[in-house]
């Protein structure tokens, strides 16, 4: 029996339980892979206030060793959690092994989740077909395979513009295809990726299909305006088109929006007592490690009085 289990490990639920357990509130983390979350699919972090250059496992590891340093926390890795039923006034937490497929129901008085988000797909024909052969949604993953080599990147946001800037290093051409003719990222990044030479841009079009033998060979994409399908030969294709909120298991025990994101107050509750949500799961203006970071604490704060409260 747990104080509080918190699901997933990136920022958010690190630092939900660095402040749980600090609270001396005894607490497991459940991770569905290895810690870090999103952080991990990039190199470093520029704009993590005061920290110079943040280098993103190296982060990560030391957030660990904070935890570490906690009797109270435990991390349990390799684990997906299939459903959370509350239970009078207990959480169960039903999980199943990702290594031996063993399920397991544990029990705690209040619940954080911190599951982030997945990368959404393009939808178009050739996209699975080609994943892990051409098709990529990492750069920091798969950039290094691309050496030479002509890639697009598909997006305007700053995952898009911040991808193809490092694929750069790398590439001989970078082209983003967008479907708009005005880039969502952050001026700064715009003005970097305007000035890499490496960098091309096919405005206001949208990827229709990716064809290839055994491998991308190349990508048709349709303009939105006049609907005139273009091909643009290529070796890879780096997909950043936002992501969708990793929350399927909470369906009918809170509110979530029609995108699936976890309503919650300021104080991150969810519609359900005693269940919190921090980070990117959750509605929120800003998705960023900073607000990931404070989303976390408030997060166990506010579950440690709510124990507080039912006792
Ligand atoms: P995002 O901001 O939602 O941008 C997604 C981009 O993909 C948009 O340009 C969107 O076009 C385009 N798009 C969406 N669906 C599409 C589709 N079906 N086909 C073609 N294009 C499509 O997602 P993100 O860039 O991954 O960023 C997510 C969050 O993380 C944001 O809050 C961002 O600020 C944050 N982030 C921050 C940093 C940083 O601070 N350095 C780095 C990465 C991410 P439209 O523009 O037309 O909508």
């Amino acid at each position: 029996m747990y104080d509080l289990v918190i699901i997933g490990a990136g920022p958010a639920g690190l630092t939900a339980a660095l402040y749980a357990g600090r609270a001396k509130l005894q607490t497991l983390v459940l991770e569905k892979s290895s810690p870090g979350g999103q952080i991990m699919l990039t190199e470093g972090i520029e704009n993590f206030p005061g920290i110079y250059h943040m280098n993103s496992p190296s982060w990560v590891e030391t957030l660990k060793k904070q935890l570490a340093d906690l009797e109270n926390v435990k991390l349990q890795e390799d684990v997906s959690v299939e459903k959370i039923d509350p239970h009078q006034d207990i959480f169960k937490t039903f999980i199943a092994s990702g290594v031996t497929g063993q399920k397991e129901i544990l029990e705690s008085n209040g619940v954080i989740v911190a599951t982030g988000a997945n990368p959404k797909k393009l939808g178009c024909p050739g996209e699975d077909l080609f994943v892990g052969r051409g098709v990529s949604y990492c750069a920091t993953c798969d950039a290094p395979l691309y050496k030479g080599k002509n890639v697009v990147v598909i997006g305007g946001g700053d995952s898009a513009v911040e991808e193809a800037l490092y694929l750069t290093r790398f590439a001989k051409k970078v082209t983003i295809i967008h479907r708009r003719n005005a880039l969502r990222a952050v001026a700064l990044l715009q003005d970097r990726a305007k000035a890499n030479e490496k960098i091309s841009f096919q405005w206001e079009c949208v990827p229709s299909e990716i064809v290839g033998k055994t491998r991308v060979e190349a990508i048709k994409v349709k303009n939105v305006e006049i609907g005139e399908e273009t091909r643009i030969d290529c070796d890879g294709i780096f997909v950043f088109i936002g992501f969708t909120p990793a929350t399927q298991f909470l369906k009918g025990v809170l509110d979530l929006n029609p995108a699936g994101y976890v309503v919650t107050d300021e104080n991150m509750e969810s519609s359900f007592p005693g269940i919190f949500a921090a980070g990117d799961c959750r509605i929120r203006p800003l998705n960023q490690v900073v607000t990931a970071c404070a989303d976390g604490a408030i997060a166990a704060v506010a579950a440690r009085k709510f124990l507080e409260n039912k006792i």
